[in-house]
């Protein structure tokens, strides 16, 4: 995410212990965990089972903006359960089948609690149906209340709705299990009036016209976190092209934007080959953006398919592409880790001013991060608080830490880090002990000074990061 606060700051273009389950005993079904034990969440995510897929079927009433919904959700049971719980805010839930019998549920608050008429045993696929309508409303979510936001999720706006759900905003418009640790992939039907469109993650596998209304038919095949899937609904041009290696770009945009808008999005086929050299190939089966016509408070890099308030540039889309690598492919295990996330966006798009303007570019930015972190006094980029996940440790001295990292082990080790990073942890997730330790792994020493400094340090060191490191390294 980039918050628009934060750009006009400073013109800048997130381990967690969990709540160790108890051994897994086969023989005696029990309740899956209603909660995940992620600190700044509390009741966010379920356990018990690991989600496979997610097939969202959408009748959206743009005039009165309310929806009928089934979710068919495939699972993989991690010990027996004769309950187990969803996430799921708002919205009313009218039915439930587990394996295509009716199941007892019951909806409070956030959790969706289901019975399956029979117990499920460890390690079985199970699939379960959920039949949901109402107008969705954005979820409470504590991590943009500083920004002033009520929530993050569904976002009903005049030309029509946008899906930004960073932090917990998923569970309001999908019955899910809503934290970054369970990916799976995604499928999405949409049906809507004319003239709107609809762009979600993935690929467009079909649209079909029935009269007064189509339906747009969108299948994320890789797998992702649920706060990254997006569903927008406007109307919408399309501008479709593809990378040199054949990569599906698709850019979507309200009639009448202007083409000085579109310029620094018309140049993502090179944006992309840039970061494919210095991060490992594009992680994706596709990629895009969705240009709203109003002002949403800032972008979000919904995987495949960022959305971008109105006036966006290069910058946020230099920030965005870079979280498909750093955040979406390589997610994190809990939310005080977010620096994980937008302290690499923040670097790579300091990283992308740097080829395209020179070295000078990226020292200024470095310059500006830390005298803005100093003056600001801000603490360390590791655990925030859940208020501070979108503010100045993560944003500001996060992309500092990586900065000290290369000043310390020099370029050609600092990219085997980042490339050795994605690798990894593809499709996965990971914590800053990882990425300490793979750091170290690849340097082939200990970097205590640098991690303590810029990582863990209350207080931000006084000097810049220098390059200490011999050009021989
Ligand atoms: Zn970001």
């Amino acid at each position: 995410m980039r918050p628009d606060m934060l750009s006009t700051a400073l013109l800048l273009t997130l381990p967690l212990v969990f709540s160790s389950s108890v051994a897994d005993d086969e023989d005696s079904p029990r309740h899956g965990a209603p909660d995940l034990g992620d600190a700044y969440f509390p009741g966010l995510g379920n356990g018990g089972y690991d989600v496979k897929h997610y097939d969202l079927v959408l009748d959206v009433d743009m005039e009165t903006g309310a929806i009928e919904a089934t979710a068919t959700i495939d699972a993989q049971a991690t010990h027996g359960l004769d309950a187990f719980n969803l996430d799921l805010w708002g919205l009313k839930v009218s039915g439930v089948t587990v394996e295509g019998v009716a199941a007892e549920f019951a909806h409070d608050g956030l959790e969706l609690t289901i019975a399956p008429d029979s117990a499920i045993v460890s390690g079985a696929d199970f699939r379960t149906q959920i039949v949901y309508a109402g107008v969705p409303d954005l979820a409470p979510d504590a991590s943009v209340s500083s920004m002033g936001m009520k929530g993050t999720g569904w976002m009903r706006r005049e030309s029509g709705v946008f899906v930004m759900s960073e932090c917990v905003g998923a569970s309001g418009w999908f019955p899910c299990n809503d934290h970054p640790i369970d990916k799976a992939t995604m499928s999405f039907t949409v049906t809507v009036a004319k003239p709107y469109t609809v762009a979600a993650n993935g690929i467009l596998v079909e649209e079909t016209d029935s009269g007064d209304a189509r339906t747009f038919k969108w299948r994320a095949n890789d797998p992702m976190a649920t706060y990254l899937a997006t569903v927008n609904i406007a109307e919408l041009e399309l501008e479709v092209s593809e990378t040199e290696s054949g990569l599906p770009l698709r850019l979507y945009y309200p009639q009448g934007t202007t083409d000085k808008s579109l310029e620094p999005f018309r140049r993502t086929a090179d944006l992309i080959d840039h970061f494919s050299g210095l991060f490992g190939e594009y992680p994706f089966e596709a990629y895009g953006a969705v240009l709203t016509k109003e002002g949403l408070g800032g972008a979000l890099e919904s995987q495949t398919l960022p959305v971008y308030s109105r006036g966006a540039g290069e910058g946020t889309l230099a920030h965005e592409l870079a979280h498909q690598w750093f955040g979406n492919c390589v997610g994190i295990e809990a939310w005080e880790d977010m620096w994980l996330n937008e302290g690499f966006a923040v670097y790579a798009s300091w990283l992308w001013r740097e080829h395209t303007v020179g070295p000078e570019a990226i020292e200024k930015s470095v310059e500006r991060a830390h005298r803005w972190a100093k003056q600001a006094e801000i603490g360390p980029p590791v655990d925030p608080g859940v208020g501070a996940v979108f503010g100045g440790a993560t944003y500001g001295r996060g992309p500092l830490v990586l900065h000290a990292l290369r000043m310390e082990v020099g370029d050609e080790r600092f990219f085997q880090i980042l490339r050795t990073w994605v690798k990894r942890y593809f499709n996965s997730t990971a914590t800053s002990a990882d990425f300490i330790a793979l750091s170290e792994e690849v340097a082939g020493r200990e970097l205590d000074g640098v991690f303590d400094a810029w990582l863990f340090s209350e207080t931000v060191p006084a000097d810049v990061p220098a390059n200490d490191v011999p050009k021989s390294e």
